[in-house]
């Protein structure tokens, strides 16, 4: 079973967003710190903001 490592872990909590993947339609993972969302299957960094407009 393929497990999601988040590479930013030690540094900034993620959460899981409520959005998909605009790429691939999987889950989309957020660093709020960092205003990205990073995909869980093809592992796309969008930032926040682009996601919001793309799915609002
Ligand atoms: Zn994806």
């Amino acid at each position: 079973m393929a497990e999601f490592e988040n590479p930013y872990a030690e540094e900034s909590p993620f959460v899981q967003a409520h959005f998909d993947c605009l790429d691939c339609g999987g889950k989309l993972w957020e660093y709020a710190v960092q205003r990205r969302m990073v995909c869980e299957d093809c592992r796309a960094v969008f930032a926040t903001g682009d996601v919001f407009e793309a799915q609002t």
